[in-house]
């Protein structure tokens, strides 16, 4: 994997990312990192529209951005703050998904409801609502990238993050379905989620090979 296939990956997931409707219009941003850099959508480009070159590269540690001609996200410092804050982390996804931002305004804590979700991103995080673009926001989700691989950021959207562009993608996804099941559940009565036991049961029970094969069914 080179630079190259990164701005593949990152053109790919971001059309991914539109057709299934995680955001509208120029919304939302995602990065993926490589040998020490990040690579993040341009400001004011719809997710779809980003041409490979078109990915602005980031110096992680330095701050430094590579000129192409173009600004990167205004979120940059969200990005960049939760890469230096986890190395373990490849990629993040940040998207305005509507039942995850639905969910915000009526809940904060997501319960875990499903053996997929328990197995694919386990316990998701909120974060209050603060200034889109602020390093408030950056360091609220910054403090929250080393225990939750999926934070929902009140009245405004989601934010996942995994090895790989991949499996951030597929986190949010899992994220919006399990916000769809609950708001759906509840509007019927309060509905019944995963025991803590259940939990740590999909967890210990082969989990890795699970998740896996999970991951491998939803090519
Ligand atoms: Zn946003």
């Amino acid at each position: 994997m080179d630079s190259a296939n990164i701005r593949q990956e990152l053109c790919k997931y971001a059309q991914k990312i539109v057709a299934a409707h995680l955001v509208v219009g120029p919304g939302g941003n995602i990065s993926a990192s490589h040998d020490g850099k990040m690579y993040l959508s341009p400001s004011g480009f719809a997710l779809d529209e980003i041409l490979p070159e078109q990915w602005v590269e980031v110096d992680i540690a330095a701050g430094t951005i590579t000129d192409n001609g173009l600004r990167p996200s205004s979120e940059v410092l969200m990005h960049l703050y939760a890469y230096r804050a986890n190395p373990c982390i490849g990629a993040v996804v940040h998207t305005h998904p509507p039942n995850c931002i639905a969910f915000t305004l009526v809940e904060q804590e997501l319960p875990i409801m499903f053996p997929d979700q328990a197995a694919l991103v386990g316990r998701t995080d909120y974060v209050p609502y603060v200034l889109p673009t602020t390093d408030r926001l950056a360091d609220a989700v910054t403090a929250k990238v080393g225990i939750a691989s999926s934070i929902l950021l009140g009245n405004h959207g989601l934010v996942t993050t995994g090895r790989n562009l991949r499996e951030a993608y597929y986190r949010t996804e899992v994220v919006e379905e399990s916000a769809k099941i609950f708001l759906t559940a509840s509007a019927v009565r309060e509905p019944k989620v995963l025991t803590d036991e259940e939990v740590d049961e999909i967890a210990s029970l082969e989990s890795e090979a699970y998740r896996i094969q999970l991951l491998q069914k939803m090519k």
